[in-house]
């Protein structure tokens, strides 16, 4: 599979990891949107929201990315709040096709996202 996201949750491609577990891995992005800028993706290739199944463990699995983000926006001190974002498909901008939930902080952000 010629996946980036799983590279780095391999640890095959580089990157500046914040958080691992068994079940995801946590990362700066490599083109920061704000201050903090973070990506938390399920180390299982699911390739975007609308391919998470109605099973419980795939429901629990977005549950515990939301968080990790969560934990994650806590120790980057973001106490003013935070944004999540999960693109998902063409229309909602997504670019690379591995779950990945954004975690953006450190500035206000806009209402509504273009
Ligand atoms: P999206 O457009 O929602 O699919 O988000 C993909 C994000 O992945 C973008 O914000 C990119 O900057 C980021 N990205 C792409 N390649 C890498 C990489 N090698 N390391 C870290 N972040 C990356
Ligand atoms: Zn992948």
């Amino acid at each position: 599979m010629d996946c980036i996201f799983c590279k780095i949750a391999a640890g095959e491609i580089p990157a500046k990891k914040l958080y691992e577990d068994e079940h995801a891995v946590a990362f700066a992005d490599i083109n920061p949107k704000a201050p903090v800028h973070l990506l938390i993706i399920p180390r299982q290739h699911i390739a975007s929201l609308a391919e998470v199944g109605a099973s419980e463990e795939e429901k629990t699995l977005v549950g515990h990315l939301h968080g990790i983000a969560n934990e994650l926006a806590r120790r980057q001190n973001l106490g003013n709040g935070y944004r999540i974002v999960i693109n998902t498909g063409p229309d909602g901008g997504q670019t690379v096709d591995h779950l990945h939930l954004h975690l953006l902080g450190g500035r206000a952000m806009h209402w509504p996202p273009g």
